[in-house]
């Protein structure tokens, strides 16, 4: 039996809540924790900062950014246990220093070098969870290296499943030998070459369900600072409630479309592997959270959650000539693949003629110039007139489970009552997203949240009342522990 328990960086954001974290994994010691950490809250924006500081050859700015991060680093470690003398946080600090003292403006400019620096908020905040769950008397195998290979893309590297596994593995062997609790660094992997990489900001929950992948771990709880996944941004509806449950479908299409509380790619791992990923709140820890399941009663049908997308642009052809145009759609696809533009979404409002693509605003220029690089032919000969880019739009996503018509009606029925025309509108079981334009971003997630999500929700799951579905039992800890001995 293998959990990893993952902490983001607010839950391990000072000494204290580093404590709190260390408390919640001891009470799980029986269910043999492996530990995922975070940097603590703001570290890596720091990090980033420093980079800066040294790319532009300002050693003041820098002396001042590495005294800051020493010092807050040691004063959470007084706060945890003053007992303990912290050799091993001294000496990784020690590293630190001497690292970052050793970097040049131009390493400091290069992506690799920017990862390495970026790699330092989880390898300080690896001793520190050690050493407040030694100080709550279990053994400890703190890993300050990264468990993850992947490729060398740094900034947002690929991992590579083998390697990983060999290394997780290898690592919790290790532990397993001295009894230990083995604590790992999110965020950080390392590529073939053996340079640090990172997963993309806010990788932790990624590194987290690769290294659960990894090691057959029969759960991955992700600890954060609210009480799970919500039904919309609370800040956007106040009425937003956490999800008991969701699909890894719906959950992966959240984070996909901007949702915050998960990292982008972290659900696919767990959705491979099919074992048990909550999202649970370190600042509230009886609280049951959200479970992210394959699929349940419970939920099917149902629309569970809605969120906006801004910075989108709808980018078109223009001209008579645009259906007489030889592979128009596939020509445009691939024009901006090969620039590396993000493809959000395609249109096709007649079938090869009029093809639209919805892509992130900020490369609007970039494929703006692919697309006259890849149609110049046309251009001359006056087939084509002009590229379109319009930025006056906006996505807007219902996610749910085994969305049917019923789902797709209410959802209909909402922005109608709302006096909104979605520009364009695509459906998948586990999805609809609304192409909008962007003044209706808001009004819309209002009033499908309010129409369409919370009755449907509240009606099928009441708040404070937990539910169970199969092996799965939402509960507070004690029906956790259920759950972790029916996976014995
Ligand atoms: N520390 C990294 C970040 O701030 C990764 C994470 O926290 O998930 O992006
Ligand atoms: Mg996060």
């Amino acid at each position: 039996m293998t959990i990893v328990m993952k902490f983001g960086g607010t839950s391990v954001g000072s000494g204290e809540r580093i404590a709190a974290a260390a408390k919640i994994i001891t009470q799980y010691a029986q269910a043999d924790p492996v530990v995922v950490t975070s940097a603590m809250s703001g570290v890596t924006n720091t990090l980033l900062e420093l980079a800066g500081s040294i790319a532009q050859n300002d050693s003041a700015a820098r002396d001042t950014i590495l005294k800051h991060l020493i010092e807050k680093h040691r004063v959470a470690a007084q706060h945890i246990n003053a007992k303990d003398n912290w050799e091993h946080l001294e000496q990784i600090l020690q590293n630190f220093e001497v690292f970052i003292r050793g970097l040049t403006p131009a390493d400091a400019a290069e992506p690799k070098g920017i990862d390495s620096i970026a790699s330092w908020g989880e390898r300080l905040t690896v001793p520190l969870v050690a050493g407040a769950v030694a100080a709550r008397g279990y053994a400890v195998a703190p890993a300050v290296t990264p468990l993850i290979g992947t490729d060398e893309t740094f900034g947002d590297a690929t991992p590579d499943a083998e390697k990983t596994q060999r290394i997780a593995t290898e690592a919790l062997q290790n532990a397993k030998k001295i009894n230990a609790i083995l604590i790992a660094p999110g965020y950080i992997g390392v590529s073939p070459n053996n340079h640090i990489t990172t997963l993309g900001r806010g990788g932790s929950d990624y590194a987290a369900t690769l290294i659960a992948a990894a090691l057959n771990a029969n759960a991955c709880w992700i600890y954060t600072d609210v009480n799970g996944v919500f039904t919309a941004d609370p800040r956007i509806a106040p009425q937003a409630r956490a999800l008991p449950i969701i699909t890894y479908g719906a959950a992966g299409r959240l984070a996909v479309s901007g949702a915050k509380v998960l990292h982008q790619r972290s659900v696919a791992p767990a959705a491979r592997t099919g074992m048990e990923l909550r999202v649970l709140n370190s600042f509230e820890p009886e609280h049951p959270g959200t479970i992210i399941t394959r699929e349940a009663k419970k939920i099917k049908g149902l629309p569970l959650a809605v969120v906006g997308r801004e910075n989108v642009a709808i980018i078109r052809l223009v001209g008579s000539g645009v259906a007489e145009t030889p592979k128009v759609f596939e020509r445009m696809i691939i024009a901006l693949a090969k620039a590396s533009v993000a493809i959000e979404m395609t249109i096709a409002p007649i079938p090869r003629h009029d093809p639209e693509v919805v892509i992130d605003m900020r490369q609007s220029s970039l494929a703006a110039e692919a697309l006259m690089k890849e149609f110049a032919i046309e251009y001359d000969s006056g087939l084509l007139d002009s590229v379109l880019v319009d930025n006056d739009v906006s996505l807007c996503i219902v996610v749910g489970s085994s969305l049917g018509s019923s789902a797709i009606r209410s959802a209909r029925k909402a922005l109608e009552s709302a006096y909104i025309n979605p520009i364009n509108e695509a459906y998948a079981s586990d999805a609809v997203t609304y192409l909008l334009r962007r003044k209706d971003m808001l009004p819309a997630i209002l009033c499908l949240h309010q129409q369409c999500i919370l009755p449907a929700v509240n009606a099928r799951m009441p708040i404070g009342r937990p539910y169970k579905s199969g092996q799965w039992a939402a509960g507070g800890k004690a029906a956790r522990q259920r759950t972790l001995q029916s996976a014995h």
